[in-house]
């Protein structure tokens, strides 16, 4: 009868301890499994079992390691047994479980030629004693191998014991340590090796309990599966959700990679626009000041008499005429000037500029405006030898702009004050007026091409609101900056920072 079966059953196991369950008594044709916690418990458990065998004439075969065998034979003599006698009437073979087991192992598996030849002979040495019954065996070969890392020889090995029971009749205990079994990769081996057995018994945990305390120590194992079931449902929820938020993580850099090429290709565009309007304007702005020009020369050819006399009428008209073509001329030269800016086309002769004598050149062009417009104008002349690092004629270029917008957007009675201030590196200039100021919400605006504030005013004024675009430009180009504060009806204060030549 074949000892393997995909039934186990604990059925005829009879209570031993506090209503345990021993395999001692339970149906001998089986191949049975028994786990353990400590050596003391398996040496008594087999005891046991060989122990109920020898009392029915059933003849034992131990294969086991020394200090096994010695357990073994320490509990059967405590039991009553006389060693001796049947150790001499050959109803108790005794084996070393490590050299029987290297006596059939072939390439680290053990080989089923050699199994049969050194084990076959042991049962039929022992079913011929003199009156024997079925012969009980207890092996733990197979727990040599797992535990040295060979699942699957402990395995070949389960499967040749079944084999062998097609033979020969016999009931076979093996015994497994359970504390190799611990690892989650284990659980597999764990249960193939149950299935190679008919019959599986707990370690004492369960087997020497009292039925109370046995289903209390059920009902918690069960609880803990439970637990960690649920902890592992919680973690592949949270790696669920880990792995949607990564997913959608990168669904959002993707999309800012998209937002930031395409912003990038409109930048591209933008500044190609830009540059376009910029030729465009440089190249109208040449073309217009050739007729320009042309009209300037003959209204001063007829001014002096060349097409004959010219009466008073005509001679204002002519004045106009200049004063338009030179107003025109003054404009065509900022668009031209700011285009050139724009293209990038603008060269920087960087020197030393003395700040005084710059300021006292740029004050004394509009000081006729200032005259003429009644405004009180001050400096407060500074420390000659301060000196910037600038292009010299750029820089008057600045300072004629901030000083004509002053007297221009201020009213007759006011006052322009231009001061001068050391701030380590730079040097600031401040434009102030008490002019008309500037609205808050226009203040970052006015730097802007071609922005002015109120056209009411600038229509009488002049201007087409490139002067302050133009000279932001050309203070950044030298390395400094332009910048406004002003408070509306009250006044406005225009800074320029430069480099001074002896930070260098
Ligand atoms: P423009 O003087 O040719 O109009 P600007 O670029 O020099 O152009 O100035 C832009 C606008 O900034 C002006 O139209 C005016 O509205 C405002 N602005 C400039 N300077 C002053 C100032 N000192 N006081 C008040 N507003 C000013």
């Amino acid at each position: 009868m074949r000892l393997s079966s995909s039934r186990k059953t604990t059925e005829g196991a009879k209570p031993r301890r506090g209503g345990g369950l021993s395999i001692v008594d339970a149906n001998p044709h089986r191949h049975a499994v028994q786990f353990y916690e400590s050596a003391e418990f398996l040496v008594r458990s087999v005891s046991d079992y060989l122990h109920a065998g020898l009392k029915a004439n059933e003849p034992g075969i131990i294969i086991a390691t020394p200090e096994h065998r010695d357990g073994i034979a320490g509990e059967l003599t405590a039991r009553g047994v006389d060693l001796a006698s049947i150790r001499a009437r050959g109803m108790l073979t005794e084996l070393d479980a490590h050299t029987t087991l290297q006596s059939f192992m072939l390439n680290g598996n053990p080989d089923g030629t050699r199994f049969t030849a050194t084990i076959a002979p042991l049962f039929e040495a022992a079913r011929r004693r003199p009156g024997a019954g079925r012969v009980r065996a207890y092996g733990e070969m197979v727990n040599l191998l797992w535990c040295e890392g060979n699942g699957g020889g402990a395995l070949a090995l389960e499967s040749l014991w079944n084999r062998l029971s097609d033979t020969h009749e016999f009931s076979l205990l093996c015994g497994y340590g359970l504390e190799r079994f611990d690892d989650a990769a284990d659980a597999a081996i764990f249960s193939a090796i149950c299935a190679e057995h008919t019959h599986v018994v707990p370690t004492e945990r369960y087997v020497e309990r009292d039925e109370s305390s046995r289903l209390v120590e059920i009902s918690l194992l069960q609880q803990r599966a439970q637990a960690l079931e649920s902890e592992v449902r919680r973690r592949e929820q949270l790696e669920a959700t880990l792995r949607t938020a990564l997913s959608e993580r990168e669904r959002l850099l993707s999309a800012e990679r998209s937002a930031r090429s395409e912003a990038e290709q409109a930048r591209r565009l933008a500044e190609q626009a830009n540059r376009a309007k910029s030729e465009f304007l440089a190249i109208m702005s040449h073309e217009l000041r050739t007729p320009l020009n042309a009209i300037a020369g003959y209204a001063e050819l007829m001014e002096i008499g060349v097409q004959g006399p010219v009466s008073t009428g005509q001679r204002e008209a002519l004045e106009r005429i200049q004063r338009s073509q030179r107003h025109l001329l003054g404009l065509i030269n900022q668009v031209l000037n700011y285009a050139r800016l724009e293209t990038g086309n603008v060269r920087y002769a960087l020197t030393d500029v003395p700040l005084d004598a710059m300021v006292r050149a740029a004050e004394a062009l509009v000081f006729p405006q200032m005259q003429a417009r009644g405004l009180r104008y001050s400096y407060a002349a500074c420390d000659a030898t301060l000196v910037l690092r600038a292009d010299g004629e750029k820089l008057q270029q600045i300072m004629l702009n901030l000083l004509t917008n002053a007297a221009k957007f201020t009213d007759r009675g006011g006052e322009i004050k231009v001061e001068t201030e050391v701030a380590g590196e730079l040097a600031r200039l401040h434009v102030r007026d008490t002019g008309v100021g500037i609205p808050p919400d226009k203040l970052s605006l006015i730097f802007d091409p071609f922005v002015q504030v109120d056209s009411q005013y600038t229509r009488t004024r002049d201007g087409v609101g490139l002067g302050l675009a133009i000279s932001r430009d050309l203070a950044r180009g030298m390395g400094g900056e332009l910048s406004v504060a002003s408070t509306l009806g009250v006044g406005s204060t225009f800074t320029l920072t430069l480099p001074r030549a002896s930070s260098r």
